[in-house]
């Protein structure tokens, strides 16, 4: 047996460690797949109201205990209370809701037509659990992200093992004591506390679902291994966001739009806006009114601080190295600091970060920049801008600017990427409504709405047919059946639909 590793859960804005985490050997991995079976069945064959009556208690004692939720994520990542409350457990609570009002319709069975071939049978789809769904979640979001494929999978009558990040290890911890507070039935949902190697180990353990939201790198890796044993899989991955704004857009509100799209959570948002493409003729006055709103933001861990500290100092180390690629090609550092005059003394913060006179040539550019630092480039033309916001492996979400809302959505309809908004910034996701997810390097899969409970069921068709009759028409001896079929298909594929040659043709075949 490996010594079990402690993750020691610090606070990047003080520095403190306020929770020391036993990690999970790799070798209990069978023994959690062993309890998430035995609790399987127990677990999907309770009704649906039943399963759900579990989600409504969950809403209830977490819309009742809202300050210690926020405590625990803000703890863990450093972002500011507003943000902790607003963009972790409100989505939660709203998907919870989702759950309750929709999952009945989504999750029960599906009556769908049958073909005149295959008359006297009826047809419906069923929704059936998959089984035991891995989540592996990141330290962005790390209580949304979890949370939400963590409800929705086990609506759908999965059990779920959850292994939050190493760099946020208490939320793991957070998260089971909310499902044993609010008295889910055992190992229903396991975390487990561990790294990347118990990440491949969970993997190698063969669950019957993967459930992934990180960088595209681990993507990749989880995507190898999952292929090796033919897991079926979710991947929510990174993204290098445009936000477009046209000259007649409502400037004001735009620039609000894209301080808040670019350094929310500290610009450590898979969809934050990180390519913004400015008309050219009003360019040079919306970078200076951004950089004076963006000196305004109010950086700190109290109620009413805007900004919160880096969550990893390895998101720290990344930003350092494209800021100053950057800036050694020729960008302009409009606001903010350059890498020598970073201090952390006072907390893991970065000011907000805003860089003109960019290159195609700077990593900045094309790679993802998981902080505040944001790039502004100017445009000329609808067609220039689309060319150049489409110029990217990623594809998550996009944004267009404008008071005319028909050029705008003529745009949005052109970009290649999961969500797009007209005249705001990332919202999609805060709907349970919409689906959310990516192109390109971006992803593979949906969550939220319809297709976000569906993903974590096997869709199994079924036809009933009540039995009384000899045989199908189908069915063998085929002698004197081929003119029938062929007249059948003419009469009810050809141009015109001939119902007496089909009657003809369907009783001779019968
Ligand atoms: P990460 O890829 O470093 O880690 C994500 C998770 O994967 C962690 O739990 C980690 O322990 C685990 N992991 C690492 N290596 C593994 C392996 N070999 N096998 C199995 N598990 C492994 O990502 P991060 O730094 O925590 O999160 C930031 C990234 O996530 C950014 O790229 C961001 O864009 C992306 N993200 C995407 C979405 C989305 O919905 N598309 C949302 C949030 C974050």
């Amino acid at each position: 047996m490996t010594e079990s590793v402690v993750w020691k859960a610090t606070d990047p804005a003080t520095g403190e460690v306020f929770a020391e985490i036993e990690g999970t050997p790799v070798e209990q991995v069978p023994t959690v797949y062993q309890q998430a079976h035995q609790s399987f069945h127990a677990w999907s064959t309770l009704s649906l109201d039943a399963r759900v009556s579990y989600l409504k208690k969950l809403r209830v004692h977490l819309s009742s205990h809202l300050d210690e939720a926020v405590l625990a994520i803000q703890r863990s990542t450093g972002k500011v209370p507003t943000e902790a409350l607003t963009n972790e457990v409100l989505p939660v609570l709203h998907m919870l809701g989702y759950i309750e009002k929709n999952a009945r319709k989504v999750l029960g069975s599906q009556p769908k037509p049958t073909p005149f071939f295959l008359q006297g049978k009826t047809s419906h789809v069923e929704y059936l659990a998959r089984g035991t769904v891995l989540v592996i979640s990141p330290n962005n979001y790390p209580f949304h992200l979890a949370m939400i494929p963590v409800i929705s999978a086990l609506a759908a009558g999965n059990t779920v093992v959850l292994k939050t990040s190493e760099t946020v290890p208490y939320m793991g911890r957070y998260i089971e004591e909310l499902f044993y507070q609010v008295g889910f039935p055992d190992d229903v949902l396991q975390a487990v506390h561990g790294d990347g190697e118990l990440g491949q180990a969970l993997i190698a353990g063969h669950p019957d679902y993967i459930f992934f939201t990180g960088s595209d790198a681990t993507g990749r890796k989880i995507a190898q291994a999952a292929a090796e044993k033919l897991i079926p899989c979710t991947l929510e991955l990174g993204g290098k966001d445009p936000m477009i704004v046209f000259a007649d857009a409502n400037i004001p509100r735009a620039v609000k739009g894209a301080a808040w799209g670019a350094f929310t959570n500290s610009g450590q948002v898979c969809m934050s806006v990180e390519r913004l493409f400015v008309q050219a003729e009003i360019f040079d006055d919306f970078v200076e009114q951004l950089a004076a709103f963006t000196s305004g933001l109010v950086q700190g861990r109290d109620e009413d601080a805007d900004i919160g500290a880096m969550t990893s100092m390895q998101e720290v180390r990344a930003i350092e190295r494209l800021l100053q690629d950057a800036l050694d090609k020729g960008a302009t550092l409009v606001t903010g600091l350059p890498p020598e005059e970073w201090n952390f003394d006072n907390g893991r913060y970065l000011k907000p970060m805003i860089l003109t006179d960019v290159t195609l040539d700077m990593d900045v550019v094309h790679e993802e920049a998981f902080g505040p630092l944001l790039v502004v480039i100017p445009f000329d033309n609808e067609r220039q801008v689309v060319q150049l916001a489409n110029q990217s492996r990623f594809g998550l979400n996009a944004s267009v600017w404008s008071s005319d809302l028909e050029k705008a959505q003529r745009i949005a309809s052109r970009l290649v990427c999961g969500g797009v908004l007209v005249n705001d910034v990332i919202l999609t996701v805060a709907n349970p409504n919409l689906p959310f997810g990516g192109t390109k390097d971006s992803g593979i899969g949906r969550y939220q709405a319809e297709i976000g409970l569906r993903t974590f069921c096997h869709e199994k068709a079924v036809m009933v047919d009540r039995g009384r009759r000899p045989r199908e028409v189908s069915w063998f001896p085929y002698r004197g059946k081929y003119s029938s079929f062929k007249r059948l298909s003419h009469s009810l594929f050809g141009k015109f639909r001939n119902w007496p040659s089909l009657l003809a043709a369907y009783l001779k075949l019968r």
